[in-house]
C-alpha cells in the first residue's frame, strides 16, 4: 500500500516524503510544481505531474497506485497575495481539495491528513492559542483553510471519512542531511530573508514594525523545525489508522521569538553580521502567534527535537550554503 503526498515536491511536503521515505513506506507524489521545485523530489518516490484540480489526471493516479492514505500540502499560502487574489485562492485550494476529496471517496480512501495554519484562527484573543479557541481568519489565505478543515469534518460526518487537520505555526528549517530546504519564489519568509543576507543576496533585512505591543516592539512567533513537523504527519497518519478519528491539533513549539531575536539568533548560527533596516509594518500580520501545545503531545506523543532557534536557523544555513 502507498501513501499519496499531494504537493510533495514542496518545502513542507518534500521533508514529509523525506520522512516517510527513511521509514521504508512507499510513496505517491502528486505535484503541478506551481510552488514546487523538481531537486526537492525524494528519488525513490513515484512522481506524478499535475494539478489537484484536474479530475482525469487524478482518478488516473488512484488508479494506478495502491493509496490508503493521503497527506495534504498542495495550497497557495501568501497571505498578502491571497488578500489580492482571492478567487485564485478559493480556486485552487478550496476547488482542489474538492476535487481531492471526490476523488478520494470514489476510490474508498477514508484517511488524510491536512496541512492547515494559525491563519486560521485570525487575531488571536488569547496567548497560547488553544484549538477550541475562535476561527475567524482575517485574509483570504486562513478563510480557504478553514473552508478545506469544514469540507473534512462534513465528509467524515457523511462518509466516515477521518482526518488530522495540523494548524501549523511558522515552519522552518532543512532537513539535515543538506540536500532539501526552504525554497519559495519569491521568497517571502523571515528566516530565509534573513539568511539571503550573509549569502550576499541582499544587503539587510527589512524588520517590519517595531511598534508592535511586544517586550522589542517587532512581532513574535512559533518557530517549528520542518523535520518536527514532518514526524507530527506520520504520526497522524498512525493515529487514524489506529484510532480512525478525526483531529485538528495546532503545531509548534509552544515558545514565542521576536523578529530581532531571530535576527539576533542568525548572526550567531552564521557567525556573519546582519545588516538590520525598520520599516513599516507588513498589512495582516498579528502582532503575536503562539501555540498551546498540550494536544499535540497529548494526542500524538509528539515532543519537538529541535527547540533551539539558533540550531534550528544552522540547518537552514546548512542547506543555503550548499546550493551556491
Ligand atoms: N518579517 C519581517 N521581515 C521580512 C519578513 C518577515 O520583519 O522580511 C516578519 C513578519 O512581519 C512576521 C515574521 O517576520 O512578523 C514572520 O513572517 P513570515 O512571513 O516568515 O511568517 P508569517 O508569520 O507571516 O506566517
Amino acid at each position: 500500500m502507498a501513501i499519496l503526498v499531494v504537493g510533495g515536491a514542496g518545502y513542507i511536503g518534500s521533508h514529509t516524503v523525506y520522512a516517510l521515505v527513511e521509514r521504508g513506506e512507499d510513496v505517491v507524489i502528486v505535484d503541478n510544481l506551481q510552488t514546487g521545485f523538481p531537486q526537492l523530489i525524494h528519488p525513490n518516490a513515484r512522481f506524478y505531474e499535475g494539478d489537484l484540480r484536474d479530475k482525469a489526471f487524478l482518478e488516473s493516479v488512484f488508479e494506478k497506485e495502491p493509496i490508503e492514505g493521503v497527506i495534504h500540502f498542495a495550497a497557495n499560502s501568501l497571505v498578502g497575495v491571497s488578500m489580492k487574489e482571492p478567487l485564485e485562492y478559493f480556486d485552487n485550494n478550496v476547488y482542489g481539495t474538492l476535487v481531492l476529496l471526490e476523488t478520494m471517496k470514489k476510490f474508498n480512501v477514508k484517511h488524510i491528513v491536512f496541512s492547515s495554519t494559525a491563519a486560521t484562527y485570525g487575531e488571536p484573543k488569547r496567548i497560547p492559542i488553544e484549538e477550541s479557541d475562535a476561527t475567524e481568519p482575517t485574509n483570504p489565505y486562513g478563510e480557504t483553510k478553514l473552508t478545506m478543515e469544514k469540507m473534512m469534518k462534513w465528509c467524515d460526518q457523511a462518509y466516515g471519512m477521518k482526518y488530522v487537520a495540523l494548524r501549523y505555526f511558522n515552519a522552518c528549517g532543512a532537513h539535515p542531511n543538506g540536500k532539501i530546504g526552504e525554497l519559495h519564489d519569491p521568497e517571502t519568509h523571515l528566516i530565509p530573508l534573513i539568511l539571503q543576507v550573509p549569502l550576499n543576496k541582499r544587503p539587510h533585512i527589512c524588520v517590519f514594525g517595531n511598534d508592535y505591543p511586544t517586550k522589542d516592539g517587532t512581532c513574535i512567533r512559533d518557530y517549528i523545525h520542518v523535520c518536527d513537523l514532518a514526524d507530527a504527519h506520520i504520526r497522524a497518519l498512525e493515529y487514524l489508522k489506529a484510532h480512525n478519528q478525526s483531529e485538528t491539533i495546532n503545531l509548534g513549539n509552544g515558545e514565542g521569538y521576536s523578529v530581532l531575536e531571530i535576527i539576533e539568533a542568525a548572526k550567531k548560527a552564521t557567525g556573519q553580521p546582519i545588516e538590520v533596516k525598520i520599516e513599516p509594518r507588513r498589512p495582516g500580520d498579528p502582532a503575536k502567534l503562539v501555540a498551546n501545545t498540550q494536544k499535540v503531545r497529548d494526542v500524538l506523543g509528539w515532543t519537538p527535537r529541535y527547540t533551539d532557534v539558533e540550531e534550528i536557523i544552522r540547518t537552514a544555513w546548512n542547506f543555503y550554503t550548499r546550493q551556491v
